[in-house]
């Protein structure tokens, strides 16, 4: 036994090095790179793979261990891509892989290559153990996350929907263990708010800035209206993945937003600062351009606004609430985006098997559901299939403030103790999930 665990420890690292002297910057992306290497790795195990590209440069690898038709499908999701590194602000190679006191260094440690590699050595482990699970277990590495210009996960679902369809799917989001209360917890992110930015554009007259009194100054009008929503107190809103969050963490089931932040803080900072932005929406303007001349008078003033909503907030909802915050103007709203704002249910068989691998290799801790305030490549498997999709990659070395001042930034690195973890719960939830029995 002891020897078959730190055989897949040595695995699933070299693995992870090797994906990371592949430089998958998005932009470009070129994963197809990253999935060749996937490919001959699982291949080597009897894993069958296909790689689906929409066009030759950016591949997204779907490996398989087909069911026997009687069980549910899970898919282990991840992508290659990863955001740009700035070789000056790091104290390593960002695309070395360099292994330093038992850490692999470089960009994509935590997001999300670790994953990948974990995923890939979690399958094509129990292929080579002759596993035949009930229903399919797919491995999928996707390209174009970070950017998301339609090369990844929502092309295959869309595109080649059979090779992806699931009904219970892992992905990036979540895992980190904390302590609350004097009790371990491992995060586990059942649900996601919505990311849908918006312009406000604030409409004047131009003229000559020497003679203000004939013009309309459209970034003047804007000074109040950026004010307004920066001052803005959303209302509060209760969800059931912080009603959840809390019942498990404190034993008692909030019954009203003012008693959350009341519970959280008697727990700790850190559970008030987590669910905090869980309770609304968010507005934050972020972007102003007016005149593009120092001596003209700009007749337009456009705004962009970063606002988060919560899962289920649509976008006339929100649009209603900016309206009510700036009051009647000269100004027009404009949606950018929307994305995410999804979620699954808590009480499910992956939430079972998720509490199962937690008490095995932590026993007393337990998994504590929420809403990241980010969002994933969950969603498009979700809207597309009803997949009931967690972000859930266990970390109990490396703190949570640590990762979380590492992911995009310099000097990303993840303990090979926390690789070595994520391949555990992996196979866990698989064996569990499509067991034989
Ligand atoms: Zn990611």
């Amino acid at each position: 036994m002891a020897v078959e665990v730190s055989t897949l420890r040595q695995e699933v690292t070299e693995l992870l090095q090797g994906l990371i002297r592949i430089d998958t910057t998005n932009p470009p992306g070129n994963e197809t790179a990253a999935a060749e290497l996937l490919r001959d790795y699982l291949e080597e195990s009897g894993v069958e793979c296909e790689l689906y590209a929409k066009i030759p440069e950016r591949a997204n690898l779907v490996a398989r261990i087909p069911g026997r038709g009687e069980g549910p499908k899970l898919l282990f999701l991840s992508h290659t891509d990863v955001v740009l590194a700035d070789a000056s602000e790091w104290s390593a190679d960002p695309f070395g892989g360099e292994l330093r006191d038992g850490e692999v260094w470089g960009r994509g440690a935590l997001d999300m290559k670790g994953q990948v590699a974990a995923e890939a050595v979690a399958i094509a482990s129990l292929a080579r153990e002759g596993f035949e699970p009930s229903g399919d277990l797919i491995f999928c590495a996707t390209a174009d996350e970070e950017v998301g210009a339609g090369f990844g996960a929502s092309w295959l679902c869309e595109e080649h929907p059979e090779a992806v369809r699931c009904d219970y799917l892992i992905n990036e989001g979540s895992g980190d263990r904390v302590e609350l209360g004097g009790n371990a917890f491992y995060l586990c992110s059942v649900s996601e708010k919505k990311s849908a930015p918006f312009r406000l554009r604030v409409l004047g007259r131009s003229g000559h800035a020497s003679m203000p009194g004939i013009a309309d100054n459209a970034l003047v009008k804007a000074a109040p209206l950026i004010q307004a929503l920066g001052a803005y107190k959303p209302e509060r809103e209760l969800i059931p993945e912080v009603e959840a969050l809390l019942e498990t963490v404190t034993g008692q089931a909030p019954t009203s937003p003012e008693q959350v932040l009341e519970l959280a803080r008697g727990v700790s900072p850190l559970l008030a600062e987590m669910v905090d932005p869980l309770l609304s929406l968010t507005l934050s303007p972020t972007m102003a351009t007016a005149s593009q001349k120092r001596n003209v008078i700009p007749a337009v003033c456009d705004i962009t606004v970063d606002s988060r909503l919560l899962p289920g907030t649509t976008i006339d909802e929100q649009e209603g609430i900016v309206r009510d915050v700036l009051g009647e103007g000269d100004y027009e709203l404009t949606s950018l985006e929307a994305h995410g704002g999804t979620r699954s249910e808590i009480k499910t068989p992956l939430w079972g098997a998720v509490s199962a691998w937690v008490e095995s290799v932590d026993p007393g801790a337990r998994p504590a559901p929420i809403c990241v305030a980010g969002f994933t490549d969950s969603h498009w498997f979700r809207e597309a299939f009803g997949t009931v999709a967690y972000g859930f990659f266990p970390s109990r070395v490396l703190p949570i403030e640590t990762a979380a001042r590492l992911i995009h930034s310099a000097d990303e690195r993840v303990p090979v103790e926390d690789l070595e973890l994520g391949v555990s719960f992996l196979r866990s939830a698989a064996q569990s999930l499509l067991s034989n029995s």
